[in-house]
């Protein structure tokens, strides 16, 4: 497929995040009107809410842009999700007969502030990278206990807060827990000092489902995909998660980028996941190409200063696809929503500069990074500025995805002042 042409100029280069092959959706505010939804375009932003005022979006049953969220398109539906999506293509496509009335609706990315995208429902981490499972299995548990028996069968999760999904640009707070180092007798209340991001895809179940869903059905429910950075309290996380796994330790943030890259986007990216070492069970076993081939990159700015790239990656690593971890999910009955978000674990690849984690990169703070500024990192400092981006590069355009930042901000003196 070709880089499909738009009338919004901006659109039109192979290297913009935002073609009309893309067409992301995100919910934005400006100095003159409320948080809406809108798609991105080029340099530009389509507000929705005005179009379908306008009556140039009738999806057939009712508005679904009369709120700042895009929950309720998704309940409407695959059927409304490509019907939304034609239409677009259709309005903003080169020779589109609407040109003249969607100007009035377009806002410049530059003075528009975005918001979460979606009423986050539930969410439910993943630890499905066999790389990143592998290097922090051996600094946890030793090289032999690495992959727990169950880590090849099944792909493991755990239950997170929906109430910790924050967006992109978002401060996060250096998180205060109870932490037993090496060298201390007994536990002790302090600010965490291994502060750490997780690079991650999150997929968004866009539909709901009562009793387990096949492999098929799981892939048809998910709406589309954002950047993930579970921000995780290493030190937290090793006194505190056996054996229930992690609690404090990810519960003080989980930051997403601001636009859903939908399913149809990313399909003529979709490739195979890697050869297994056991056949998975009937009701996992790959239908089809699981994973996309996206390029992913972290870059680490300390306070003021140049950001260093301290990872790239490609979610194509990945031993379990999102469909696998939401068909898995769902087994045992449990009931997925509309708005549900699966993170899918750390992404980090087979090398060492492919790793999604400064805990792996630093290998548990014993080999520190150096950035290109010439200062060293074991976990993140105050100030630093982390941030996730990620693209698909197809022939002659790209499928950007928003950038996932957030800037450290010093813990608190007293977290118990009044
Ligand atoms: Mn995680």
């Amino acid at each position: 497929m070709p880089l499909l042409h738009s009338w919004v100029a901006s659109a039109n280069h192979g290297d913009s995040p935002f073609p009309l092959n893309n067409l992301p959706y995100g919910v934005f505010s400006t100095a003159h009107s409320d948080p809406r939804c809108g798609v991105a375009i080029g340099q530009m932003i389509l507000d929705l809410q005005a179009c379908e005022e306008a009556g140039l979006i009738d999806l057939g049953a009712g508005p679904v842009f009369d709120v700042p969220f895009w929950n309720e398109l998704m309940e409407q539906g695959p059927e409304a999700w490509g019907d939304l999506r034609n239409r677009l293509l259709e309005l903003l496509g080169q020779g589109s007969t609407d040109q003249s009335r969607l100007e009035g609706f377009m806002v410049a990315q530059s003075d528009a502030c975005m918001h979460l995208p979606f009423l986050v429902s539930e969410y439910t981490d993943f630890y499905a990278g066999r790389h990143h499972a592998t290097n922090v299995g051996t600094m946890f548990r030793g090289a032999e206990n690495a992959l727990p028996p169950n880590w090849l069968h099944l792909p493991i999760g755990y239950n997170g807060r929906a109430s910790s999904v924050v967006v992109s640009g978002s401060d996060i707070r250096r998180p205060w827990g109870q932490l037993k180092g090496p060298d201390d007798t007994l536990p002790r209340f302090a600010p965490s000092a291994c502060f750490d991001l997780e690079l991650e895809l999150g997929a968004i179940v866009g539909t709901d489902s009562f009793g387990p869903v096949t492999l098929d059905e799981a892939d048809q429910m998910i709406f589309g995909y954002v950047l993930l950075n579970d921000w995780s309290a290493r030190d937290i996380q090793a006194w505190e998660y056996q054996p229930l796994g992690p609690f404090q330790a990810k519960a003080t943030a989980t930051s997403i980028s601001p636009w859903i890259i939908t399913k149809a986007a990313l399909e003529p990216f979709r490739c195979d996941t890697p050869a297994r070492d056991f056949e998975l069970l009937p009701h996992l076993r790959d239908t089809g190409p699981m994973l996309y081939d996206i390029d992913l990159e972290v870059t680490l700015a300390p306070q003021g200063k140049v950001g260093s790239t301290i990872a790239r990656t490609n979610y194509r690593e990945m031993y379990y696809s999102s469909a696998q971890q939401l068909a898995h999910h769902s087994t045992s009955g449990c009931p997925m929503t509309a708005g549900d978000l699966l993170g899918s674990g750390t992404i980090s690849g087979p090398e060492k500069h492919q790793r999604g984690a400064l805990l792996e990169l630093s290998w548990g703070g014993k080999e520190p990074i150096t950035l290109d500024t010439g200062e060293s990192r074991s976990f993140l400092e105050d100030g630093d500025t982390l941030t996730l981006s990620g693209a698909a590069q197809g022939d002659g355009f790209t499928i950007g995805f928003g950038d996932c930042s957030g800037t450290i901000l010093p813990a608190l003196k007293d977290p118990y002042a009044r």
